[in-house]
């Protein structure tokens, strides 16, 4: 049900600012936990931002030289993954096409034969999928990538999700569970007393409501209220479509350089770049002939091509570069989900998950302590300093 008419006078169990796939996410959580009265605002398109910009990679193991705790959280929520497209598609009949194929990751000069063996090294000792190939091996999988590949390391755990299909089927699941989602509103401030929320302020009118998810990703830190120690960043990627025919790949294919992903639709996408550009939202001449260049270099035939399509979306970073998740120490009823960075759409089953678990039950995994927004507190002066002026309701 979208929303359109006055909304004067709203209320809400739980308000959720921003729509794409992290909002969507925790909000259909919520609802499936029974939380009636949630409301989603979005300033645009639901998922019209970094969500549908994204290459729907679901690959922790294919960077990672270490085990860390955010490690440990990526590898959990992609193993979530098969279960939650399970799920989407009984509830809305969207199939996310999860593809499970694996992903390569490509490499040409002894520099990279080195880092492979290291990878593989360190992922094999602890017990992690991760098959070692020469060139000839990685040619035989696919056997369009250049005769420059001279090593490949394939992840067969490391998968892909079609991240606009999965929009759809989060935004149909939440339909149907009676989520309120308004597109076209913008939050511009939080109504907080006594240090606990009691409104937000939209373009269409104040929504009482004790509890707010912030899950406006790039712009999560531009609204009112927001304590200024959070600080999240647009870093921006920009993405070249092919449309070869026949396909020209299986796998997700890496190199150091970028990415090449096959859509099950005959599309192949390849990525990106990583831009401090402000929120100019763009692709460029040099992006994309960065990206040009980088996919020639993995499959030659792709200098033939034309690309079909282009886009620039913004990744919501923080300061630290990893997600800022839970519960805010300062304001009662106040929840962070946001600077999921490059993972968004990896982390999402997770995100949904841990955060409904802190808003209903109070419930805190230890990945929310790793990811809480109090790790900023000690670069704010005070906590009531690091605050906008509160704002009383109109
Ligand atoms: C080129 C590119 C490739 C990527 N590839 C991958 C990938 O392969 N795998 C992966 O896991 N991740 C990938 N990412 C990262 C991923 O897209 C993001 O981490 C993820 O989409 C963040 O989701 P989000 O919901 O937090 O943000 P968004 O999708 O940006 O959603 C935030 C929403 O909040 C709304 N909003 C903002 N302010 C307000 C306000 N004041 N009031 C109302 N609404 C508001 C916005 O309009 C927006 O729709 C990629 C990103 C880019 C740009």
């Amino acid at each position: 049900m979208e929303l359109t008419a006055d909304i004067r006078k709203e209320t809400a169990d739980v308000v959720i600012i921003g729509g794409g796939v992290i909002g969507l996410s925790i909000a259909r959580e919520l609802a499936r936990r029974s939380v009636h009265d949630v409301v989603l605002i979005e300033r645009s398109q639901l998922g019209g931002e970094a969500s549908s910009a994204a290459a729907g990679i679901l690959a922790p193991q294919v960077e990672a030289d270490h085990a860390d705790e955010f490690f440990r959280f990526a590898c959990d929520s992609r193993d979530m993954y098969p279960e939650f497209a399970a799920i989407l598609r009984e509830e809305t009949g969207i199939d996310v096409e999860l593809d499970t194929t694996g992903t390569l990751y490509v490499g040409f000069t002894a520099h990279h034969q080195e880092e492979l063996h290291r990878r593989h090294q360190w992922q094999t000792s602890q017990g992690l999928s991760v098959e070692r190939l020469s060139g000839d091996e990685a040619r035989k999988l696919e056997p369009k990538i250049s005769d420059r590949v001279s090593c490949a390391l394939r992840f067969p755990n490391d998968i892909q999700v079609e991240n606009r299909r999965l929009i759809a089927a989060l935004t149909r699941a939440n339909e149907k569970l009676g989520v309120r989602l308004l597109s076209g509103c913008d939050v511009s401030s939080l109504a907080i007393e006594r240090e606990a929320i009691c409104a937000v302020n939209t373009s269409k009118g104040p929504i009482s409501t004790r509890v707010v998810v912030i899950a406006a990703g790039a712009w999560s830190s531009s609204i009112s209220c927001i304590p200024r120690s959070i600080s999240i960043e647009p870093v921006r990627g920009q993405m070249l479509c092919f449309k070869p025919s026949p396909q020209i790949a299986q796998h997700v294919i890496y190199s150091s350089r970028g990415y090449l992903v096959p859509r099950r639709d005959g599309r192949l996408l390849a990525g990106s770049t990583s831009e401090h550009a402000g929120f100019e939202k763009r692709v460029t001449g040099e992006g994309l002939k960065a990206i040009k260049s980088m996919a020639a270099e993995i499959v030659p035939t792709l200098h033939e091509l034309h690309f079909v399509d282009s886009w620039a979306g913004f990744r919501p970073r923080a300061e630290d570069g990893l997600p800022v998740l839970g519960p805010s120490e300062d304001v009662r009823g106040l929840f962070f989900a946001t600077g999921h960075y490059r993972n968004g759409i990896l982390l999402a089953p997770i995100t949904g998950k841990l955060i409904a678990d802190a808003v209903v039950d109070s419930a805190k995994s230890p990945f929310l302590s790793t990811f809480s927004p109090a790790r900023f507190r000690s670069v704010a002066s005070t906590a009531e300093s690091s605050f906008d002026t509160f704002f009383a309701l109109p």
